[in-house]
């Protein structure tokens, strides 16, 4: 197997690709995706709402992600089900 020109891990700001995820029913900002770069991971995401006790709806995202928080969230849980990523999100 050759690792024929691997790019080093660099982080280029064309390839930052922000989704913001909010809650389904009451569309408050919950978790901040920003992609590092692209890549074949794929994610699946849920994410629990802390104001009213929904949820987001499923996201599907594909690419290396860092994830960052509202500012007056943080995350209090995050587990895998059913190959689908919840995380649950608690008030600051
Ligand atoms: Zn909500």
């Amino acid at each position: 197997m050759e690792n024929e020109k691997e790019p080093k891990p660099t982080i280029k700001t064309e390839d930052f690709e922000d989704h913001t995820i909010k809650c389904a029913d009451c569309e408050k900002d919950l978790l901040y995706m920003v992609r590092v770069r692209p890549s074949e991971k794929n994610y699946k995401i849920i994410v629990k709402c802390p104001f009213c006790e929904s949820e987001s709806w499923l996201v599907e995202l594909t690419g290396d992600y860092f994830q960052k928080t509202p500012k007056s969230l943080l995350i209090e849980e995050m587990y895998e089900e059913n190959d689908v990523l919840l995380i649950i999100m608690k008030r600051r």
